[in-house]
């Protein structure tokens, strides 16, 4: 594997993921990873410490949360969690790895441990990411949603000989009803488009996958089924560009935390132009909020090697067609004495721990450990380390910790809410599907 070297005098990208997979290979269990024909999207996100070239890899990049999968829950089962908050609405890789970070951080507060990674900052009474550390995000694909739409002159279409396929997966059942429709389609076409859905009017459209690959749109995920409410990738990543991956409640103790750099691994057959490519994933991630964002990341995009590791996706190539039915979210736990990271595998299509019972499904013995349940159980914890304010005090007087506090306390007035509301307010993202709370 070889790798350009962005001119960043402390590291080298090829070793950054190198190290980032050799983690995933040796150090993940086999359990939740994909078998047989199946592939997986892959994200991570890593700090890489900036400080000094010396410094040894292990300490240098720091894998602090890994994420797969492909899949989505349904409209049906979100209802039925609206007063748990037990189950994972979205188990797309980018946001199981951000969830996981997220895991990562509640971990580090209830064990006493921000220090080594975050500075205190009196002022704002907020802990700060310490200067020398860069938060990195790699990806083997390109974010569902705006991004992916990639008009390279290989990518498009060729009028009725083409079948549109979607960019991220959980979308085979619908190609495979497209094609009984309609089986003069015969060119498969893997790349550049995507089968995210457009919201019109609070609503999206069903009948006919990536039919709109109109740019600037914000879009509902992929998948058949019960319509899910979950914002496509891109979208979402645009928003962690304007508020922060450390989301609202997190926001009460940690100033927020950006992606500094995204590596995205394609296979070494994609057809895409990687400068057209990237310059997609600027106007997708940062021209959009341009006004809003504060921070500017950088994209480095790669063509080697995704095929080399087994099971990653790899739209360039027909050989694998069904993308895993489980999502593994993986994060580093400072708070257990050997330091070591700690697995969540999930059934994507119903956001629940690997080898729930039917019995327990609604229980709290579906959720995961990155579960707004255990979100919230956490951040009541950690509420506790330092004084209230007279607000929240009165919020969490006497209460166990239940959905409708999780979402008044969400939403109540900070910088980060009015941040995302002003996002909001504007198009295109005054269409972004507002989940019904209780
Ligand atoms: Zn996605």
């Amino acid at each position: 594997m070889s790798f350009n070297n962005d001119g960043c005098t402390t590291h080298h990208f090829g070793n950054l993921m190198k190290h980032v997979f050799k983690f995933y290979s040796d150090k993940v269990t086999k359990k939740g990873k994909p078998q047989g024909s199946e592939f997986t999207i892959f994200a991570a996100l890593v700090l890489v410490d900036c400080s000094n070239n010396s410094i040894p890899q292990e300490k240098k990049f720091i894998v602090c949360s890994i994420g797969t999968g492909t899949k989505c829950i349904g409209h049906d089962l979100i209802e039925k969690d609206i007063n748990n908050g037990y189950l994972l609405h979205d188990c797309h890789a980018e946001v199981m790895a951000r969830r996981s970070f997220m895991k990562f951080m509640y971990n580090l507060m209830e064990s006493g441990k921000c220090s080594e990674y975050f500075d205190w900052v009196e002022e704002v009474e907020r802990w700060k990411l310490k200067n020398n550390f860069e938060l990195y995000m790699i990806l083997t694909e390109l974010p569902c949603g705006d991004c992916s739409i990639v008009n390279s002159p290989s990518t498009v279409s060729s009028g009725s000989e083409t079948i549109e396929q979607n960019s991220q997966a959980n979308n085979e059942e619908q190609l495979n009803k497209s094609e009984n429709n309609q089986k003069q389609r015969k060119k498969v076409i893997l790349e550049g488009r995507t089968g995210s859905k457009i919201i019109h009017n609070d609503s999206c459209t069903h009948e006919k996958f990536g039919e709109d690959q109109t740019i600037n749109l914000v879009r509902l995920k992929p998948g058949g089924g019960s319509r899910n409410q979950s914002m496509s990738c891109s979208d979402k990543i645009t928003k962690w560009n304007v508020v922060g991956i450390q989301g609202s409640l997190l926001s009460n103790f940690f100033e927020p935390i950006f992606v500094d750099k995204f590596l995205i691994l394609l296979s070494e057959k994609s057809k895409l132009d990687l400068e057209l490519t990237q310059q997609r994933l600027n106007q997708s991630i940062v021209d959009r909020v341009d006004q809003l964002s504060t921070k500017t990341p950088s994209f480095y995009l790669f063509k080697e090697g995704v095929s080399n590791i087994p099971h990653f996706s790899d739209r360039a190539s027909e050989t694998k067609i069904k993308g895993s039915g489980y999502s593994i979210g993986s994060y580093l736990n400072l708070a257990q004495e050997n330091q070591s990271h700690v697995e969540e595998v999930v059934i994507g299509m119903k956001g629940h721990k690997q080898g729930t019972t039917k019995k327990d499904e609604n229980t709290p013995k579906a959720a995961t450990q990155l579960s707004k349940h255990i979100f919230f159980k956490s951040f009541i914890n950690c509420i506790k380390r330092k004084e209230l304010s007279a607000e929240l005090a009165q919020l969490l007087e006497n209460k166990e910790p239940n959905m409708k506090t999780y979402h008044e306390i969400k939403k109540r007035e900070s910088t980060y809410v009015i941040k995302l509301n002003t996002m909001k307010s504007q198009p295109p993202f005054d269409k972004w599907i507002i989940k019904k709370n209780i």
